[in-house]
């Protein structure tokens, strides 16, 4: 009958959400212990400058390696860290590695780069940043002109007031502002007056298709100009193609990321990699 099929798919549906409710709950708990296992690595991935080839910085990227499942995706798990405010916890301790490394990397006789660290806007908005921020600074000796951070669109939605204050603080002890992910997020351009930001980064869907689709193309193209005229700096992401590479190069993009140049590695082997881009 309808109401036995009904049933059966009522108690399909709960068991498919009580599984991955129960394995969201596993990967919550998981998460709160990654830190003290030491389970977490920061890889890195270099950005060039088109004109040059050479090495313009390094991004880097959270790895979780979950025991007995390996690699797990930062888009998997960072989300979860947002939601449950393990953010602020995790997001410290990439920091205070990012600039530990920077001060082996230092010791090493690697030449100076400049890191760019992923911040979520709860981290951003919540705590107090700027004073998190500082501190790790001082407490590593790592310059604030070493550091950039990577914000998304998001933090508009906390009102611009509140991000202009907070942004201009963090500008303030010398460190750059980049724009990631570029024209996925919120549709206004008026925070690209007032924010204090550096550079900004066109999301990788946007240069995927840009030697085919022409809108692609048109958009990175308008993005590289407007970027020019309030005197940004554009970095397109997810570069995978010299095709791409040539289209971005012909449209004067300033800076290039992605598999065409490298993956993002481990720092053993960055360090081998930033000196070969180094001599490019
Ligand atoms: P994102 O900041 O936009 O980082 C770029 C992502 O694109 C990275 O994915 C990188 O591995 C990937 N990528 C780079 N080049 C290419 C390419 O040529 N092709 C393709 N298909 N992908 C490319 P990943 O490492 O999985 O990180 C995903 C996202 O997770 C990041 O996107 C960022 O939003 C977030 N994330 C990563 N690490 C952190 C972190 O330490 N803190 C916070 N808050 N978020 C992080
Ligand atoms: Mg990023
Ligand atoms: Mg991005
Ligand atoms: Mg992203």
């Amino acid at each position: 009958s309808a109401k036995a099929r009904g049933g059966g798919t009522y108690h399909f549906f709960t068991k498919m959400m009580n599984e991955s409710a129960v394995a969201r709950l596993a990967m919550e708990n998981d998460l709160r212990d990654a830190i003290k296992r030491e389970q977490f690595e920061v890889y890195y991935q270099p950005k060039v400058h088109l004109s040059t080839g050479r090495l313009s910085g390094l991004e880097a990227l959270l790895r979780w390696n979950r025991p007995g499942r390996g690699f797990v995706s930062p888009m998997q798990f960072i989300p979860i860290a947002e939601e449950t405010g393990l953010i602020g916890k995790i997001g410290e301790w990439v920091l205070r590695r990012v600039c530990q490394q920077i001060i082996e990397w230092d010791a090493q006789g690697v030449a100076p780069v400049v890191v760019a660290v992923n911040l979520s806007t709860r981290q951003l908005i919540e705590g107090r940043i700027t004073e998190t921020i500082s501190g790790i600074l001082q407490e590593t000796g790592v310059a604030a002109s070493r550091l950039v951070l990577e914000i998304t669109e998001t933090v508009m939605m906390q009102g611009m007031n509140r991000a202009v204050a907070i942004l201009t603080e963090i500008r303030r002890l010398g460190i750059q502002i980049a724009i990631d992910d570029f024209g996925t997020g919120y549709s206004s351009l008026t925070y690209l007056k007032r924010l204090p930001i550096n550079s900004i980064k066109i999301d990788r869907s946007f240069i995927r298709d840009i030697t085919t689709d022409p809108d692609d193309a048109a958009i990175t193209n308008t993005i590289i100009l407007m970027g020019r005229n309030l005197g940004l700096r554009v970095i397109a992401e997810g570069v995978e193609t010299t095709e791409q590479l040539e289209f971005l190069r012909a449209h004067d993009c300033d800076e290039i990321q992605g598999f065409l140049i490298s993956e993002p590695r481990p720092p053993a082997e960055i360090a081998i990699l930033m000196e070969q881009l180094e001599q490019a």
